[in-house]
């Protein structure tokens, strides 16, 4: 197998404080060197003490961070609502109605065009330093579409959720009711999806679908081999987290309207609460109090919510900004929350940290230090990205 150091790393940042002297969350190294032996992390340490191997890289002093792990996507879709966006931004309200636009066009493509469509915004995360990515379904709402959704993303990352509770679509409002749609979402949507997902997802939301609702969504989904995860307490205060939290979920995302009782819950349980800043940003929507959660001791993830209506970006390094910039996360928080935590979001033990053994997930930064990710918003900062060893974007 075919060995590859990267050496003169000014900063690594390892995300495994035991291996740092300096201690702190990321388990920075400096003066580091990684060894990556085919898809997997050899040896990490001080340049100086680096093993030879057969292609030597040098960093020239720049820094280089774990692949972001973008743990909350809906790449599956087709068309733009650039226009929502533009009266949004002129002063019209965000809601969940938006969705059932993109349900329509995603419905008439061809599963050619939203094949397509995904590798496109996956070669753009990439390009961009994210290396794992959780996409979901969402936009086809019925058993044939929700299942195609599902088999398009599985071509691009083992971590597809069907979200086949998205919204109601339209055909179920009028003379049916929104529970006859959950006893499809519940029955022949979850048998048709569930060979091509490992997570079941409900927006848990006013317009959407309920607490007990997202309660039968979740157990059905339990029943099929699914994990669960919850979009909550997106829009409004509601009972979403603590659902989640009572649940065991591994992830509930969004988490913008939290009561007291929410954040209690959330400290009592190993749920990680996934911030979606982007969204709040593009919205134009207060920002969810990270500080008040990190200070209670939640676990705190970072996630694109790439999407067509509420946040059309993919960038992990914009949501690290945002988080530092308007939610008090510390820089390390948010790229640990963007690397690591959204590593342990999606149930991985084998990306978000780089030791030996874990998958050589690495981004060669334009930066001395993993800071301007913050510090530096808007500028395209990564110079290298090696997936699973391999350099998918040259360094
Ligand atoms: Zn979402």
């Amino acid at each position: 197998m075919s060995t590859t150091v990267i050496t003169g790393i000014g900063e690594l940042a390892t995300n495994d404080p035991a291996r740092s002297d300096e201690g702190g969350l990321l388990g920075l190294v400096h003066d580091a060197a990684v060894v990556v032996e085919g898809s997997r992390v050899a040896w990490v340490g001080p340049a100086a003490d680096a093993p030879a191997a057969d292609v030597q890289v040098d960093a020239g002093g720049r820094a280089v961070i774990p692949g972001f792990v973008d743990s909350h996507s809906h790449l599956v879709f087709a068309g733009d609502r650039s226009a929502e966006f533009e009266a949004r931004m002129t002063g019209q309200p965000y809601t969940a109605g938006g969705i059932r636009t993109t349900v329509a066009r995603t419905r008439a493509a061809t599963d050619e065009q939203l094949t397509s469509h995904v590798a496109r915004l996956v070669a753009e995360m990439r390009a961009q330093g994210t290396t794992s990515v959780e996409i979901k379904s969402g936009y086809g709402l019925s058993v044939h579409d929700e299942a195609r959704s599902l088999a398009v993303a599985r071509q691009f990352t083992e971590d597809t959720t069907f979200l086949g509770a998205h919204v109601v679509p339209v055909e179920f409002q009028g003379g049916t009711t929104p529970e006859d749609y959950v006893d499809l979402v519940t029955g022949p949507m979850l048998a048709a999806a569930a060979p091509h997902a490992r997570w079941i997802d409900v927006f848990c939301e006013e317009g959407a679908f309920d607490v007990d609702q997202a309660r039968a969504i979740l157990a059905a989904g339990s029943d099929s081999g699914l994990r669960g995860r919850l979009h909550a307490n997106q829009l409004t205060y509601g009972g979403g987290v603590q659902l989640a939290c009572e649940l065991g979920l591994v992830a509930v995302d969004h988490c913008t309207f939290l009561s007291d009782l929410d954040v209690e819950s959330l400290r009592d349980s190993r749920t990680i609460a996934t911030l979606l800043p982007g969204v709040e940003f593009s919205t134009r929507q207060p920002y969810p109090d990270a500080r008040r959660l990190l200070d209670a001791g939640v676990r705190v993830a970072l996630a694109s919510d790439c999407n067509p209506g509420s946040c059309f970006t993919s960038s992990m390094a914009l949501c690290i900004a945002l988080a530092v910039r308007e939610m008090r996360m510390t820089p390390a928080e948010a790229l640990h929350g963007a690397t690591a935590m959204g590593a342990a979001a999606l149930a991985r033990d084998d990306v978000g940290v780089l030791a030996p053994g874990m998958v050589a997930d690495l981004v060669l930064l334009d930066a001395p230090s993993y800071v301007h990710l913050a510090y530096r918003p808007g500028v395209p900062l990564v110079a290298g990205v090696w997936q699973a060893g391999r350099p998918v974007v040259p360094g």
